[in-house]
């Protein structure tokens, strides 16, 4: 412990921000655009963050392509959400989406456009017209398949316009918490070694999610949930975790994305036979349904022996119908994907695709200010939980992710300028701030056991993948809690052992505490 440095305070920053994904920056750039001094703190370069990766775009009833309404926009996300979103919180988003696009083409996202000047939208699985009357909707705005690109890279710069300060590369540790209340952080700077603690008057977690509690998911190896474990550290409750989402169009064996935007352009899924399966699962749809229903499909398929491959046991989507200017124009980067991860030339064949974690809709309990939300002395909530944010219940529909970023960051940034008065001074720290943290970190680095942290991480992987799969029933999910806490997988942190003793880019990287970041809700 004595070998840490632990007195590198940054006094003084107004708010401090934990994540530099889409929904980090956006609420940091309203912060310091309304000129509150505001600092970004986050373990990777802001562009990196997995926001990088959403090809496919961005949802807004603005009509640019066929009449359109926010209200047919709320009805098919109510609907996608299995009814277990909140409506208000959904009306509010679908509400305000058409003017935060248009909002972020003004900030400078380079959106494609149509022959007459508008933003050009593309057809998503689940967005119909008229209250699902109308056909298929074309509701996602798109920056040809680099809206991720084009968004975060805006939302930086305008960000760095705006002054916010940045701590790049720094991995937050945990909450500093006192009376209840989050006073600041503390979190270890990778490139030199040294801890810091932040204070701030307000502290907004947006640390992205946590697929990588799977073996096979479509998310980067940072979504490891950290956000999650600290506020579950910290003693505060956390909502809807089992609510995991699977995407079809997971690249067999490598687990990483096809965008739906491929079947919005035509594309589609064929079985062992050729035949177009999500015809007899989805006869209006087909392989524009949501999400959760066309994973199901292809795991019955798969199931009764219709998988393609000699092992039958993936799905093949078909492209090489499309005109190859179209997939040039449109497409670019997921003809890439598939050439790097599977070998695939998609104007020739079609890509081995396969069902595979992509998005976890629970997470830390707020209001749609981006409030934390907790629970008395009873365990009861001590505020109804009506008035909780989850727009995407069970199931996010496609592109309403980037969305729910940018509407609910502005709005998490509004309610923080509203709320907060300039100026006043910072409480002391509590006594031991960040103490236990250090404690830990240390302890780990420390550890001399017989337990290599992956191993621990990937028998955690491999139960969630095997236990708390597409389909559960009660005897998988109750052997999977057995298996992660019965069987002490959590525990076995116990006997974690490290050779690289150092502080500075130490090899196991932050790999221990990610681990822990991911089995503490999973142990809960
Ligand atoms: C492959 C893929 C494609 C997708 N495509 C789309 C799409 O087309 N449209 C759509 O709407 N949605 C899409 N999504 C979903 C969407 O991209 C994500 O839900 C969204 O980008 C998450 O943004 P975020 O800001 O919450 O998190 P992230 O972008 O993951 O950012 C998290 C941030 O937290 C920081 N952080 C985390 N832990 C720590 C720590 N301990 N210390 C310091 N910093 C930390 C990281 O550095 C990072 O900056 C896609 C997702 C994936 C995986």
């Amino acid at each position: 412990m004595s070998m840490l440095k632990h007195d590198s305070y940054t006094p003084g920053l107004g708010q401090q921000y934990n994540g530099t994904g889409g929904a980090g920056l956006r609420t940091a750039f309203g912060l310091a655009e309304a000129g509150l001094n505001t600092a970004c703190i986050t373990k990777l370069f802001p562009t990196w963050s997995h926001t990088v990766t959403a090809q496919g775009g961005i949802n807004a009833a603005l009509g640019n392509m066929t009449e359109d309404d926010w209200q047919w926009h709320m009805f098919d996300t109510v609907k996608g959400s299995d009814w277990l979103g909140d409506q208000d919180a959904i009306h509010y988003m679908c509400r305000e989406a058409p003017g935060s696009v248009a909002e972020l083409e003004h900030y400078g996202v380079p959106f494609s456009h149509t022959k007459d000047g508008k933003i050009y939208q593309r057809a998503i699985g689940s967005q119909s017209l008229n209250y699902g009357n109308g056909g298929q909707a074309y509701r996602c705005a798109a920056a040809a398949d680099c809206t991720n690109h084009s968004l975060l890279h805006t939302l930086y710069g305008q960000s760095l316009q705006h002054n916010t300060k940045f701590f790049i590369e720094y991995f937050v540790l945990d909450l500093i918490m006192q009376d209840g209340e989050c006073v600041g952080v503390i979190a270890i700077s990778m490139e030199d070694g040294t801890l810091h603690c932040f204070r701030a008057h307000k502290t907004v977690l947006a640390m992205g999610g946590y697929s990588r509690a799977y073996f096979s998911c479509t998310s980067a190896h940072t979504c490891s949930g950290d956000g999650n474990a600290m506020v579950a550290r910290a003693g505060l409750p956390l909502q809807d975790l089992e609510f995991i989402q699977f995407h079809p169009a997971g690249i067999y064996g490598a687990g990483c994305l096809i965008s739906e935007g491929c079947c919005g352009k035509g594309g589609y899924l064929l079985n062992s036979e050729g035949e177009r399966f999500m015809e007899r699962y989805a006869p209006t749809a087909k392989d524009l349904a949501s999400r959760d229903v066309v994973s199901c499909s292809m795991m019955i398929e798969i199931h009764e022996g219709r998988g393609a491959g000699p092992q039958k046991d993936h799905i093949r989507l078909q492209l090489s119908h499309l005109p190859p200017e179209i997939i040039h124009e449109r497409l670019p980067g997921i003809s890439k994907t598939a050439a790097i991860f599977s070998g695939i030339n998609v104007s020739k064949e079609p890509i081995p695709v396969l069902p595979t974690i992509h998005y976890n809709m629970g997470g830390i309990p707020t209001q749609y200010t981006g409030k934390v939300l907790t629970v008395d002395e009873n365990g009861k909530d001590k505020i109804p939980v009506r008035l909780r944010v989850s727009v995407h219940g069970t199931n996010r529909l496609g592109t309403n992710s980037l969305l729910d970023l940018v509407v609910f960051g502005h709005a998490c940034a509004h309610h923080i300028i509203e709320n907060l008065t300039p100026r006043k001074p910072h409480k002391a720290f509590p006594e031991g701030a960040g103490l236990v943290s250090v404690e830990f970190l240390d302890q780990i680095r420390n550890s001399n056991g017989p337990k290599a942290t992956a191993d621990i991480m990937l028998r955690m992987q491999k139960v969630m993948q095997c236990n708390a799969a597409l389909f559960c029933t009660q005897q998988s999910l109750d052997e999977g809690v057995q298996n992660i806490n019965q069987y002490r997988i959590y525990n076995s942190f116990n006997n974690v052992g490290i050779k690289d003793r150092s502080m500075i880019w130490n090899s196991y990287g932050p790999h221990p505490y990610d681990a822990d970041s991911l089995l503490t809700p999973l142990s809960q």
